[in-house]
């Protein structure tokens, strides 16, 4: 069964990149009925930052990355957490200690500090692994602090990543690495592996920061004799200028962007697009719920070349999961901003939210779409010239005043109703029925565009207040 993880270190919110990691984890597991699970890697007390535990559970939670398994919290699933395991870390050092895989190293940072070569580079030169039995017991013994190191074996070490494909190493690069740190904890490295262990995980999946350190965990795998996961390395993840998307360099955090109007549905599609793409009769569609991606998402079709982050894109995917939204939910979203923007009695809320629905990339902008209801804005006649439908002012103030007329007798106020009215008009004033409908919309909004046309605006406005437009509209082109 394979089993993933998202393992995350608590070191602040989470961007596009950290959200992409997750979410392949977790396409991973769900494709094969899989489990998923949370691990936060916390051993590093230094680099800990209040609250980002909770940015964490947040952001899953809101986008809908939830995880499958962990420590009970009450009837919930709790994630596991490295810095309550702590005594799971030892064993399996002391183990290597024992077989001769790993020592135990006394040197101070004094020593450690003049082993710097001529890069300025310090790779540990090995004094404590030539210490006797006798003289590493006595220091134990007598309380000296130590740390323990893993004796890197000569030869080459190789994996194969899912994405990058077969790498390479000599282990005369890598430094007999610490495993525990002084202060009994495990090092980020070594936790990483013995806990990717302990829970049985079939597949890793991490940016390509990553790839470097695989060899140390490689060489962790084998010293302990465990299986290894499958490697799966994302690619690097950039801005349009080329710099790399990272919280340092001032990344959107994920819990911002969904604040800001982002549905958590059209992040996860985005995100899934960043060094992903769909094949076979998928390969030219781009819109996808996490349900879709559960299904088709497949490793082989990862990218090693950088993917770049792209705001209109992004933008542009959530005008899509808008318009796909089903009316009720999408009405229950824009409500609150329809209703700010919209204060007239008796306007028919549903009909605003179904046509502003296909035409906003944020729910919010549905506002602004539909201000013009309760007033109509000041507007210059040019507005009513339209080269192609040969409207100018002139044409306007005949179909404007064809149009009050035969308004002004209407008592069946409907869409359909208008409509024929309007082509009468048209046809009796000798004008085409666009030339009308352009005029009138115009004047009924003194907007270059609307959400909608001529006889829905007129209908949501009412007999009264549409004469009434048409009216004014009628003064400002006799003036
Ligand atoms: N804890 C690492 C991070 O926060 C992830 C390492 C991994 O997935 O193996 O980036």
């Amino acid at each position: 069964m394979i089993r993933s993880r998202f393992a995350p270190s608590p070191t602040g919110y989470m961007t596009i990149g950290n959200l992409r990691s997750a979410l392949y984890e977790y396409l991973i597991a769900k494709k094969d009925g899989g489990v998923f699970i949370l691990r936060l890697e916390d051993t590093d007390q230094a680099r800990y930052v209040e609250g980002a535990a909770q940015v964490i559970y947040d952001t899953l939670h809101r986008t809908g990355l939830h995880f499958d398994e962990g420590p009970n919290t009450g009837g919930n699933y709790g994630p596991y957490i490295q810095s309550q395991r702590k005594d799971s870390y030892m064993p399996p050092a002391r183990k290597l200690v024992e077989e001769g895989k790993a020592y135990y190293c006394f040197c101070e940072k004094e020593r450690l500090d003049t082993l710097a070569d001529e890069r300025g580079l310090k790779k540990y030169d090995r004094f404590c692994h030539k210490l006797s039995k006798d003289e590493v017991q006595a220091k134990l013994n007598s309380g000296v602090p130590y740390v323990i190191r893993q004796f890197i074996p000569d030869g080459r070490t190789a994996f194969t990543d899912r994405v990058y494909g077969e790498i390479s190493i000599d282990n005369g690069e890598l430094e007999d690495q610490i495993l525990i740190k002084s202060d009994g904890m495990p090092t980020y490295n070594f936790a990483n592996v013995v806990d990717d262990n302990a829970m049985a995980i079939t597949h890793v999946v991490r940016g390509s920061e990553y790839l470097t350190s695989t060899p140390k965990y490689v060489l962790l795998y084998d010293a302990l004799g465990w299986d290894k996961p499958v490697f799966v390395h994302l690619p690097l993840l950039q801005n349009a200028d080329g710099t790399k998307i990272s919280k340092r360099h001032g990344a959107a955090s994920i819990l911002e962007m969904l604040d800001e109007g982002y549905l958590p549905q059209a992040v996860i599609n985005y995100a899934a697009l960043l060094g992903w793409s769909p094949s076979g009769e998928y390969a030219e569609r781009e819109i996808f719920t996490l349900d879709e991606l559960e299904k088709i998402f497949d490793t082989s079709h990862i990218s090693k070349s950088p993917s770049t982050f792209d705001p209109k894109k992004m933008t542009w995917v959530n005008a899509e999961h808008i318009k796909a939204l089903p009316l009720d939910v999408y009405a229950e979203m824009a409500l609150p901003y329809l209703q700010t923007a919209v204060k007239t009695a008796g306007i028919d809320m549903k009909e605003l939210a179904r046509i502003t629905r296909s035409r906003v990339s944020f729910v919010k902008e549905c506002a602004e779409l539909v201000d013009f209801i309760d007033t109509l804005p000041s507007y210059e006649i040019d507005l009513y010239t339209h080269k192609k439908m040969k409207t100018d002012p002139a044409v306007a103030l005949q179909a404007l005043r064809a149009v009050q007329e035969t308004f002004a007798g209407v008592t069946e106020w409907t869409g359909e109703g208008l409509q024929s009215v309007i082509a009468q008009t048209a046809e009796s004033a000798g004008l085409a029925k666009g030339q009308i409908l352009w005029t009138v919309r115009t004047a009924l909004s003194g907007k270059p565009t609307t959400p909608c046309g001529a006889t829905e605006i007129a209908v949501l406005l009412g007999k009264e207040e549409t004469l009434r437009r048409l009216q004014k509209g009628i003064e400002l082109l006799h003036a």
